[in-house]
């Protein structure tokens, strides 16, 4: 029950429609590619499915059930964006687990989740680490490290791979993409790299 749906969304910024009456469905377990170039509103596409951004007009659904006036934290979304947002102070355990603290998830169960995801994301060895003891890579797998163990139905990402270099973004393309089968989530992946939308998509939106 994850399918997700925009019907006739619009957002404008003053008067420049940034998001202009889209309508598109990403099916349940599904990888959706938003591609298009710098300003064409992906990033506010991403917002608004998050819930960091009102639309205008228009409705978003998730699983069938109307989202559009929901809070983030209401719609339990994972979004992983470009710049990581990673805490400098906290190491990479801390970092990976913060949103299950914030929830009061007990300790037992914490420490379980984050020894299974920490396997997923290959990061088992480095979870003492700051993250500016970390390569580009590996903090963008803290980054999606700290999305999957919140096991949200539905995965956002925004660019998540543009600041590594093309060896590590084809690996982690693969990675991203094997996880997102595994754990059949719904994922909304937005690129401007055409080779990357093709290898990892489903379906993509132009
Ligand atoms: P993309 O992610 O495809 O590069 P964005 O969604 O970030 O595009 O931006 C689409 C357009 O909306 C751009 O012209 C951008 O300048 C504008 N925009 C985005 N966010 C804001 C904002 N918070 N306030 C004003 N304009 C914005
Ligand atoms: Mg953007």
């Amino acid at each position: 029950m994850s399918a997700i749906t925009l019907d006739h969304v619009v957002k404008s910024w003053g008067p420049m429609r940034a998001v202009d009456d889209v309508s598109l469905t990403a099916e349940e377990g599904s990888l959706l590619v938003l591609l298009g170039p710098s300003g064409c509103g992906k990033s506010t596409t991403l917002r608004l499915i998050a819930g960091l951004e009102q639309p205008d007009h228009g409705t978003i659904a998730i699983g069938g059930a109307d989202v559009t006036h929901l809070s983030p934290a209401q719609r339990k979304i994972a979004m992983v964006f470009q710049s990581y947002a990673l805490f400098p102070h906290l190491s990479v355990a801390e970092n990976i687990v913060f949103g299950l603290r914030v929830r009061r998830i007990p300790r037992a169960e914490r420490d379980a989740r984050l020894k299974r995801v920490a396997e997923i994301v290959g990061l088992s060895h480095l979870l003492e680490r700051k993250p500016a003891q970390l390569s580009g890579g590996q903090r963008q797998r803290v980054a999606l490290g700290r999305a999957i163990i919140a096991e949200a139905r539905v995965c956002l990402m925004d660019e998540p791979l543009s600041n590594l270099d093309a060896k590590l973004r084809h690996e982690m393309r693969t990675e991203i993409r094997a996880l997102q089968q595994r754990l059949g989530m719904t994922m909304v992946y937005v690129t401007h790299d055409q080779t990357e939308a093709m290898t990892m998509a489903d379906r993509v939106v132009l």
